[in-house]
């Protein structure tokens, strides 16, 4: 069986948060196979800590993704501030006399995981507006993704998640946990919220959502950030009136356009006009927004607190309903002068956003936790939901596929990540010790 066929099985997503089925990007011929280990979202401290303590694994996940995609290299870019995690790479690498493997150091700025900033930061290409790495050559893979491959080609199939709790929450550390566990039960491994108010997010506090405390983790939560209800993140994230606003008080100072990570790429991305349009009832320039990221940036900068990112989310959405095809194609041919001067340090970034006090430690912990019962959706991925294969009552090990793929289709297997038997099937499949 090839690397990707023992992927696919495995039921290998985009760890870093878009759950794209890996074996499909392993399928695809490149010069570059880049792991991205930024982990740009401040307050998260999962794939520094993997890239540390699981260094073997990562460079062994991709040394089969070069191998897979017939790359040339394989570059794994991490933030200089991750010591440790570079001295066990460098380590690791050096073991195997294998030229092929390099690192790229990052400085410690917001987006640098964005994947456009990432290929340009790496190796200076510029992603066509509304691309792919794919279109320069390049495949991207972020750190806990290369691990699942490296255990996918062990016949280990992907049942735990690596994830940081952090936050108001009394002691934040980061540790595997079953797919499927509930992310109250995390919480309180962590020691519980330190509030009585408070919302919890999957993900950082830029591009993180809100999740309900009943919900369960999957394949692709990086991180459980707990927040008070009142802070500014979770303003920004559940404003309702985002678009009224900006039709009132949008007063086109262009900041949201100067910072963006997109236009300093020389993508043809002016988020102010986009503003502008929404405020006069014009299309002109509204299709601009198929080419936010929705990385956040606009909302955290813009000097009268509106929220062009939540506006761009709406027109996008609007966009899909009317059936607009999206015409933004250009490939840049350079990037902005000042794209240098504008990178945002983490450090502002949490300035702003008031979360300064939550900028802590996560220590990582192979501690395995006691896990009962797991509810595991069956949509963790692009594309469409698996399959179960499973039935009422029936008794399952930790890694037996619980739910495939359906054919032809785009998905990602699933497997049970504890003992147990099966209790309810519906849009999860709930086992229990
Ligand atoms: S930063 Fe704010 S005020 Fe300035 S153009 Fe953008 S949305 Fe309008
Ligand atoms: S969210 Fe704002 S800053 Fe980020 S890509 Fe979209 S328009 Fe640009």
């Amino acid at each position: 069986m090839n690397i990707a066929e023992l992927v696919k099985n495995a039921g290998v997503v985009g760890a870093g948060g878009a759950g794209f089925p890996t074996h499909i990007k392993l399928q695809a011929k490149v010069d570059t196979v880049i792991v991205n280990g930024a982990e740009c979202e401040p307050l998260l401290r999962c794939d520094q800590q993997i890239m540390d303590f699981y260094a073997e694994r990562v460079v062994r996940g991709l040394q089969l993704a070069v191998e897979s995609t017939g790359a040339k290299n394989g570059i794994i870019a991490l933030k200089e501030k991750y010591h440790k995690a570079i001295e066990s790479l460098n380590r690791t690498i050096a073991q195997l006399h294998n030229r092929t493997i390099s690192l790229h150091l990052l400085d410690n700025f917001y987006p640098a995981g964005d994947e456009f900033v990432l290929v340009y930061e790496v190796t200076g290409k510029i992603i066509p507006e509304s691309g792919l790495p794919l279109n320069v050559g390049i495949v991207v893979n972020n750190a806990v993704t290369l691990m699942n491959i490296a255990n996918a080609v062990d016949e280990k199939p992907v049942t735990d998640r690596p994830l940081t709790v952090c936050g108001a929450v009394k002691n934040p550390f980061t540790a595997f946990f079953p797919i499927g566990t509930s992310v109250s039960e995390i919480i309180n491994f962590a020691g519980g919220p330190n509030l009585a108010e408070y919302v919890i997010l999957d993900g950082g506090p830029m591009m993180g959502i809100i999740i309900p405390e009943k919900s369960s983790i999957t394949k692709k939560t990086s991180g459980i950030l707990v927040l008070p209800s009142d802070s500014e993140v979770v303003y920004q994230k559940t404003n309702r009136h985002a678009v009224k606003q900006i039709k009132s008080a949008c007063e086109q100072c262009q900041d949201c356009t100067e910072i963006c990570p997109r236009f300093l790429l020389g993508h043809e991305l002016e988020c102010h006009k986009i503003q502008r349009s929404t405020s006069v009832g014009l299309q002109d320039n509204i299709t601009q927004a198929f080419m936010c990221c929705e990385c956040g940036l606009c909302d955290w900068i813009c000097p009268v607190k509106l929220l062009p990112r939540r506006v761009n989310q709406e027109s996008k959405k609007l966009l899909f309903k009317q059936g607009v095809e999206n015409p933004h194609h250009k490939t840049p041919t350079a990037v902005h002068p000042m794209m240098d001067y504008r990178r945002v340090p983490i450090e502002r970034v949490l300035g702003r956003l008031d979360l300064i006090k939550y900028d802590k430690p996560a220590p990582f912990t192979d501690k395995k936790f006691d896990i009962s019962k797991v509810a595991i959706p069956l949509h963790q991925n692009v594309g469409v939901p698996a399959e179960s294969i499973v039935k009422m009552g029936d008794v399952v090990k930790k890694g037996q596929l619980i739910a495939k793929i359906p054919d032809g289709k785009l998905s990602a297997n699933i497997h049970a990540s504890i003992d147990g038997k099966i209790t309810e099937i519906n849009s999860s499949i709930k086992i229990e010790r």
